[in-house]
């Protein structure tokens, strides 16, 4: 985490209290206290440099045609997820497409 305090900057007399869902941060030199932003995070190396992305919601077809039913937004680490988002990035305006399509069955 890079946690600062915004009024004056400290970043190790910090304490958060966690209320649900919800982090309260201190400052112990300022006295000043804040709400941590509650963007989300990296689930694998607690980054908070992520993205949301649209990831399409493919469904099988009729024939041997993947179709695009929706998109969901997910959220990808800039490190984690750097491949991900490369090819997110490259193919914009699409929305990402998963890992695991549905299978199209032996079709050849
Ligand atoms: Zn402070
Ligand atoms: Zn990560």
């Amino acid at each position: 985490m890079n946690l600062s305090c915004p009024v004056c900057g400290e970043v190790d007399d910090l304490a958060g209290i966690r209320d649900g869902d919800r982090i309260t941060v201190t400052c112990g030199v300022c006295a000043g206290s804040w709400e941590r932003d509650p963007s989300p995070r990296c689930g694998v190396c607690d980054g908070d440099d992520v993205q949301g992305v649209p990831l399409a919601i493919v469904e099988k077809g009729r024939g041997t045609q993947l179709s695009v039913v929706g998109t969901r937004t997910v959220h990808l680490c800039s490190v984690c997820d750097a491949d991900a988002l490369d090819r997110y990035h490259r193919n914009r305006p699409n929305p990402l497409m998963p890992d695991e399509l549905p299978t199209t069955g032996p079709g050849t």
